[in-house]
């Protein structure tokens, strides 16, 4: 099989399953206070402070959750309590479902967010909370997280950003962000899937409060026992994920053979996450595309792909105004593990199916 879904999941990298296999192998909770306890406290703490070293923040500012879904209910939740919610258009449903009733920051049609309007939506009233993702799962666009940061401070908002796409494939500083929390995600850069991490900035560690409660773990902030296999393995992850500029050539390979297939390459003119690409073919059902490339051996995804296995119409090529090409666009998203063997299978592929569907008139 060829693996070209890694916004679904990255594959895990070795150093992350050595690592989470030796913490699952051996025994201790954490909390406990015996000897075994203490090797346990170790390895979170270890794991808690080389990956806060590797994001740049401090390790009393990073607390572990079990993804990022929980990392952006959490902010939310702890955040917007008060304060007027505005969610960019093309936020994952992690931010979207936790955040009922916000105002919508509409993107252009490369999917960036109108800073213009943020600056309106900010005066509109009481002090807001803003989430705007740093790159998306979709179309890989990078957002201007800096400045819109800029804007929020002057109007006395709070900013959450999703990083969970980013963390790993760009760099992600979170004094340059100045953003008040940010998400992340062990399964997203090639670390076991069941742990996340919620950076918290300076003025959200004064006010966060638990989104789950219980035994005080996470120094009263998170309950519950911290998964250390998926832990140890997120941090072991980190530190190989330094960045994904070396798949640039392989996915502009892959958008060159897609093209001359008479593919269009969504959001082409907007930075984007060097793994990934959002790929129309006009007149094509989005979910069409993906089984015949499955049968093919090839595995990408389209949508956003429910967890019912169905595809759901895109809200994020909808609000890049993309019309009837938002069903029909397939995402490619290389993992850390991709060689230009991969390409080539994608190239082999990807023609033979897009003729055969456009014939078809699918
Ligand atoms: N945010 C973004 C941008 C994502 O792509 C995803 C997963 O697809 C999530 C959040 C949710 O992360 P997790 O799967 O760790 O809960």
């Amino acid at each position: 099989m060829t693996y070209l879904d890694a916004n679904a999941t990255e594959p895990v990298r070795p150093a992350a399953l050595a690592a989470a296999l030796a913490a699952l192998q051996a025994v201790g909770n954490p909390s406990s206070v015996h000897a075994a306890g203490r090797a346990a406290r170790r390895v979170l703490e270890d794991a808690r402070e080389r990956l806060a070293a590797r994001f740049g923040a401090a390790p009393a500012d990073l607390v572990f959750t079990s993804g990022g879904t929980e990392a952006d209910a959490w902010a939310i939740a702890a955040f917007g309590r008060g304060r007027r919610l505005i969610v960019g258009a093309t936020e994952h449903d992690a931010v979207r479902a936790a955040a009922t009733g916000a105002a919508v920051l509409p993107v252009d049609g490369q999917g960036i967010a109108d800073l213009d309007a943020l600056r309106r939506l900010l005066a509109e009233g009481a002090p807001a909370l803003v989430c705007l993702m740093l790159a998306n799962n979709e179309t890989g666009t990078i957002q201007p997280v800096a400045q819109a940061a800029a804007l929020c401070r002057d109007a006395g908002a709070l900013l959450h950003v999703d990083a969970v796409q980013a963390a790993g494939r760009i760099p992600l500083d979170p004094a340059a962000l100045h953003a008040d929390s940010i998400a992340l995600s062990s399964h997203k850069l090639g670390g076991p899937p069941g742990a996340g991490a919620l950076l918290l900035g300076p003025r959200a560690a004064g006010i966060i409060t638990p989104l789950i409660a219980g035994g005080g773990q996470e120094r009263g902030r998170r309950g519950g026992t911290p998964p250390l296999p998926a832990i140890a393995g997120f941090a072991a992850a980190a530190i190989e994920a330094t960045g994904a500029a070396a798949l640039s050539g392989l996915r502009d390979a892959i958008e060159q053979a897609a093209v001359a297939a008479g593919a269009v390459v969504i959001g082409a003119g907007a930075p984007r996450l060097p793994n990934t690409t959002c790929l129309a073919l006009p007149g094509v059902r989005a979910e069409t595309q993906v089984i015949a490339l499955d049968l093919e051996g090839v595995a990408v995804s389209a949508g956003a792909a429910c967890s019912s296995g169905k595809v759901a119409r895109s809200h994020v090529l909808d609000a890049m105004g993309l019309g009837a090409l938002a069903g029909e666009a397939i995402r490619i998203s290389l993992p850390w593990s991709a060689t230009a063997a991969d390409v080539a299978a994608f190239a082999r592929a990807y023609p033979r199916v897009a003729a055969r569907l456009s014939r078809a008139g699918h």
